[in-house]
């Protein structure tokens, strides 16, 4: 078992009164300084160190908070971004980590993304591509940790069928002898940001041509994205290996070679003889069985999840004078619901041990997220279990009510529960982004979007 948590911190921590984990003040690792926050997150989290120097941290160009993400949200081009989206050198807004964090809202881009436009229309494809990730949040608040399995029987069966289930070494060292692949394990290593095609290729080769578990994939990639996201990541390999879409995703040299403009495959040593060389037909034909006809008899439905957390009586929600604002990975900014609607209030963020050790977020990761935190007025951090971290810092302040932005994410909502037997947890929702009420259904995207497209296309009222 590798051990995450940093050394307690002596003095004056507040102990747990149930005497389960000890609750760990990390405010201290905050910092406004790259250099200085490079060290002492080091130093606090000894094992998120693999597979990168404090070198590389120093020159990573993303920087979390929002001044950064405002800018580039400024440089945004919703017409070029259409055009050119899926070539690795195209317009995109390279803006995922501070959407994941909840620095912007889906709605502020969108919104700014149609200030930009002479007609809605030609926003359409960058706001259908933000759909993507309000989608896989929705199948995530509905599904829970069940996102982690096979979510449909795979829609083609493997010639191999024996899975690998860790990361060959080749890969992780990036000495495959593909060009490509080799670039873009190096890419993700040193900066935590490929563009969607790149993620695209990476996951399919790995999952269709060397045969790894999606899952090892995914859990991979989650260490060192920037954005990295349960619900956008693991969905987006089931996605790819088949088993949440309607076919596996493959590709061949032509395709990578074409949006990449043949960086890749011109120096490649295996050029002519490569995994993904040859026409679409042949590929399917060497990586999968034929089908057998019998493979899915009716179409997946998933209902979507109720709201979260449960509207509460207004008396008690009107009762709180200055609630707890509880900051989580989905809202790490002053400007997340939450926080902007009581900027009174003690704002926490919680490092969950169970967190680290089950994601193993790399250092670079760690690295966005204190920035953010750095950039949250008087945010206190602690470390614990967190309904306790929770309970103990509205004891500490005061607050008889907690305030949170809606998240899909299992572990803060099964937190919130507990809770809420002592302390009335109430949604401080994020602006609206599309309207679901007449959604019943989130088997695929195609039919999610199809009922919520229109509305995505108005900006916030
Ligand atoms: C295997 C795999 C793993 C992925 N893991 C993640 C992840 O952990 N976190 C993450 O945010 N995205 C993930 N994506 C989705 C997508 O690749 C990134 O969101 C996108 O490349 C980020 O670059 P961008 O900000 O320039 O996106 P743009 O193309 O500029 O799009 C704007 C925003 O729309 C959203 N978006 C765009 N495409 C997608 C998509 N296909 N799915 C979900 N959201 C999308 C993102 O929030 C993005 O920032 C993954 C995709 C694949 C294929």
């Amino acid at each position: 078992m590798r051990r995450w948590c940093c050394q307690p911190l002596p003095a004056d921590n507040v102990g747990n009164p149930k005497g389960r984990l000890p609750l760990l003040d990390l405010s201290g690792l905050i910092s406004g300084d790259r250099d200085r926050s490079i060290d002492a997150l080091a130093a606090a989290f000894p094992q998120a160190q693999h597979l990168q120097s404090a070198e590389t941290l120093r020159r990573l160009s993303v920087q979390g908070g929002r001044q950064p993400a405002l800018e580039r949200l400024a440089e945004m081009d919703p017409v070029a971004y259409s055009r050119t989206r899926n070539h690795v050198g195209g317009a995109v807004t390279g803006l995922s980590p501070w959407i994941r964090h909840g620095v912007v809202s889906l709605a502020e881009v969108r919104d700014r993304a149609l200030a930009r436009v002479r007609a809605p229309e030609e926003a359409a494809k960058l706001v259908s591509e933000l759909g993507w990730r309000d989608y896989w949040q929705q199948v995530h608040a509905a599904l829970g940790d069940g996102i982690h399995a096979d979510i449909e029987r795979p829609a083609a069966l493997p010639r191999t069928p024996k899975q690998i289930e860790c990361l060959p070494a080749d890969v992780l060292d990036a000495a495959t002898g593909m060009h490509c692949i080799d670039a873009f394990v190096r890419r993700l290593h040193d900066t935590g940001w490929l563009h969607n095609h790149e993620r695209m290729w990476l996951a399919s080769w790995l999952v269709h041509v060397r045969g790894v578990r999606w899952q090892v994939g995914a859990d991979w990639f989650l260490e060192h994205l920037l954005d990295g996201d349960p619900a956008s990541n693991h969905l987006s390999w089931q996605w790819v290996a088949g088993t949440f879409s309607a076919k596996p995703y493959i590709f061949n040299r032509e395709n990578l070679e074409s949006y990449t403009s043949g960086v890749h495959c011109g120096p490649c040593p295996l050029l002519g003889g490569c995994d993904v060389e040859g026409d679409y037909e042949r590929l399917a034909a060497r990586l999968f069985l034929p089908a057998a006809g019998d493979e899915r008899s009716t179409p997946l439905r998933i209902r979507p999840a109720a709201a979260w957390p449960p509207p509460i009586g207004s008396g008690v929600a009107a009762a709180a004078v200055r609630p707890l604002v509880w900051l989580t990975l989905d809202s790490l900014s002053a400007a997340s619901p939450a926080a902007a609607a009581h900027p009174e209030s003690p704002r926490v963020f919680v490092v969950d041990p169970a967190w680290l050790e089950t994601e193993r977020p790399t250092l670079k990761r760690l690295l966005f997220i204190f920035e953010c935190l750095a950039d949250i007025p008087d945010v206190e951090v602690w470390q614990g279990t967190p309904r306790d971290v929770i309970a103990a810092r509205a004891q500490a302040h005061g607050c008889r009510q907690v305030v949170v932005a809606p998240t899909p994410c299992p572990r803060i909502r099964r937190a919130a529960e507990a809770l809420s037997t002592e302390l009335p947890i109430v949604a401080c929702e994020w602006p609206r982004f599309c309207d679901r009420s007449r959604v019943r259904d989130l088997g695929r995207f195609s039919r999610y979007w199809s009922q919520v497209s229109a509305s995505a296309l108005q900006p916030t009222a």
